[in-house]
């Protein structure tokens, strides 16, 4: 029986079982888990052989039990899962996915709780472990990357449609056919953003912990910016975090903010430029102007924090300052009045795929694939300028010079792509076929011309990302580095760099000739470089050919009390006709399942029939809400679990729902039985003909 935690059913029925079952078997019993691990149950602490006998726990060997005995009957649940079809041969028994899902001849069910989480366990990739222990920690630690909504006004499902149809037409009237190999689209897929950079901006990344937009850097020539992002700073947070106190953070805010400002007013004097602030008064202040908010910021401080924590925030809002205003002296810095009119100011500028532009500095960063699936994230086939300029028309002629700088601007809009939207790999292999083509005027076009011309052509003529604003540096999967250029950094940045990256930081034996500046001259391309660029692109491409794959859309939100929404980058309807494009005939139903991955709960899902404005009260918008719960402690001695709900209301009634659970339809059981460590998996169905909406468990739970 599967029903085990449902107290009516058990109140209606019998069952074998006598006494009552425990709220957190299966998974979630400490002292079940204890008694599973032993060899001789007599050895064990008293309670736990009580707690044993007092409640029934879900026997780890379901429909494979051999135990007879009247204690075993009387206190274990049995449930029979469904065997694996292929069982003895089955192929997936590393995965334990699988293993939760199905059973399998001599293997349990539930198989032990290993002793170490998953990532600190060295066994974890012997099958003999797997068979026998599971995992919990299967988590991820990544840092936030902010949303800002800037794909907000993008259509990205047309824009695909647009720009294939675009090149089919050009395909005939070349009395070509097109046709899109595998293998390319497959390439596409394995193509990682690379960012370039010089050494004043790699040290300010190091200070600042992630990697910034031009505006964002734009912005640190003020003091309150550079205050903010010494606040976020991850060492400031975890000392925020340890004492989860607003009082607290108040005080640490001022703090900060005067000292930046101090900071900043020594440096530039009155030059209003750096030190003034839309908000602050005509007159600039002295540096001692704020030497008493200090000392009583401190004060207060001292009360409440260690001495050494306000060291660290002293010094690392001191370091923010100096790494802030060190990059407005840097060359690379300086960028182009267009991009603030196309709006690439806003991201951070990456090339997806090999990175050619030697003009940025031979530090490359390359991230992680998932920032592409970020809803901030976008790339468009050639760079963002050569829609401006014209250029990008006369090299993709299949799409048409608009004229004006206005339209040149729009058919930029149009021709960006994003990562999480099916299908994007074949628009994106079509469009570099084509390019590939052109002087021969053929689309007959395979991988190794794609990467030749990739390799002659300049970095503004090949596939442009322009991602999220703020990278935390956790997503950087690798940084390559000539070993002089990285014994010239400071030693503080060469010490975080190598503790912030690891395995990850690639210091090449190729060194590179470093100008006056202690840097390379990033205009000249001399062999050194050149040699080092190869190099270090060689093994880029060599990664390709690995590639490890995402689904969907991907984002680490920080909390925000359920008052922002993060707009997915495509919506039910379109995902709908795209799917009935692709699927031809084969739709006769039209529900609609949603499904995603979260890890911890307490998030809400909230469908709407129009966009959703926050500055705006809309009384016609019809909307449905799903909130999963946080997912209950599994520490405590009573089970306690908030409310899951589906609600046909709009989302900021949640705080009245949280109280009492009045609304659509609510569950205070939805975890019960589950394992919750790590990412769960949830389904959203929605049934249009009955108006039906129902939530459940998707994974092996
Ligand atoms: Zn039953
Ligand atoms: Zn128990
Ligand atoms: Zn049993
Ligand atoms: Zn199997
Ligand atoms: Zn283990
Ligand atoms: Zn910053």
């Amino acid at each position: 029986c599967t029903r085990f935690h449902d107290d009516k059913h058990l109140q209606e029925e019998t069952h074998p079982f006598r006494s009552p079952p425990c709220p957190f078997t299966p998974f979630h019993c400490q002292a079940y888990n204890t008694l599973s691990r032993t060899n001789s149950i007599k050895t064990l602490p008293i309670d736990i052989q009580n707690h044993c006998l007092k409640y029934s726990h879900v026997c780890r060997y379901g429909r494979q039990c051999h135990e007879t005995s009247d204690v075993h009957l009387n206190n274990t649940i049995h449930v029979a899962r469904h065997m694996c079809p292929y069982d003895s041969k089955c192929t997936k028994k590393h995965n334990e996915d699988h293993l939760n899902s199905f059973s399998h001849s001599d293997i349990p069910d539930i198989r032990r709780l290993c002793l170490y989480q998953n990532y600190e366990c060295r066994d974890k990739r012997k099958s003999e472990h797997i068979l026998q222990y599971r995992h919990n920690g299967n988590y991820d630690s990544s840092g936030v990357i902010n949303y800002f909504g800037q794909n907000r006004m993008i259509d990205f499902v047309s824009n695909q449609e647009h720009m294939l149809k675009a090149i089919q037409d050009y395909a005939i009237h070349l009395k070509q056919t097109l046709s899109i190999p595998k293998e390319i689209q497959k390439f596409i897929k394995g193509l990682q953003p690379v960012h370039r950079c010089s050494k004043i901006i790699f040290e300010s990344i190091l200070v600042h912990g992630h990697v910034m937009s031009c505006e964002h850097m734009e912005h640190l020539k003020k003091p309150r910016f550079a205050a903010q992002a010494a606040q976020e700073h991850k060492h400031v947070r975890a000392i925020l975090d340890r004492y989860k106190l607003p009082k607290i953070e108040d005080h640490v805010r001022v703090y900060i903010q005067e000292l930046i400002s101090q900071k900043y007013s020594t440096k530039y004097g009155s030059n209003s430029a750096f030190v003034i602030d839309s908000s602050s008064s005509m007159t600039s202040p002295t540096p001692n102007d704020f030497d008493e908010t200090i000392c009583k910021e401190e004060r207060f401080l001292k009360s409440m924090l260690k001495a050494e924590e306000i060291d660290r925030i002293r010094k690392r809002a001191i370091d923010i300052a100096e790494a802030s205003w060190n990059l407005q002296g840097d060359p690379t810095g300086i960028k182009y009045a267009p991009d603030k009119v196309l709006g690439t100011n806003k991201h951070i500028f990456s090339i997806l795929g090999a990175h050619f532009g030697h003009y940025y500095g031979d530090i490359f960063l390359v991230f992680k694939n998932e920032v592409m699936l970020h809803p901030d994230a976008n790339f468009s086939p050639q760079a963002a300028t050569a829609f401006n300029s014209g250029r990008t028309f006369s090299c993709r002629p299949w799409v048409k010079d608009p004229g004006s700088d206005e339209a040149k601007i729009k058919c930029f809009h149009q021709s960006k792509l994003h990562c999480s939207i099916p299908g994007y790999e074949y628009v994106a292999a079509a469009e570099l076929i084509a390019m590939t083509g052109l002087h021969k005027k053929t689309m007959d076009i395979n991988i190794k011309d794609i990467l030749n011309r990739w390799k002659k052509v300049d970095s503004h003529q090949v596939f442009e990302a322009h991602l999220p604003q703020l990278i935390p540096l956790d997503y950087i999967d690798a940084v390559y580095i000539p070993k002089n250029l990285f014994n010239s950094l400071t030693s503080a940045a060469q010490e975080s760099a190598k503790k912030t990256f690891g395995h990850s930081l690639h210091l090449t034996d190729l060194e590179v000739n470093l100008g006056l500046n202690g840097d390379v001259n990033v205009q000249l391309l001399d062999k050194s470089r050149s040699k080092y660029q190869n190099y270090v692109i060689d093994k880029l491409i060599e990664k390709i050919e690995h590639p490890t794959h995402f689904y969907g859309t991907v984002i680490t939100l920080a909390p925000s009390k359920f008052s922002d929404h993060i707009l997915v980058p495509i919506t039910i309807n379109k995902a709908y006709d795209q799917y009935r494009h692709t699927h031809k005939g084969n739709t006769s139903s039209d529900d609609t399942y949603i499904y995603w991955k979260a890890m911890y709960g307490d998030m809400m899902i909230t469908l709407s029939n129009e966009p959703i404005n926050p500055d705006k009260i809309e009384p016609n918008i019809r909307y449905l809400v799903c909130y999963v719960a946080e997912r209950p402690s599994t520490t405590t001695t009573n089970y306690n679990e908030s409310y899951s709900y589906i609600n046909a209301s709009d989302p900021y009634r949640h705080e009245i729902i949280m109280a009492n659970g009045r609304c659509s339809s609510s569950s205070r059981t939805f975890y019960r039985g589950c394992n919750i460590e790590g990412f769960l998996t949830y389904c959203l169905k929605i049934e249009k003909k009955t108006g039906q909406v129902t939530l459940s468990h998707a994974g092996s739970n």
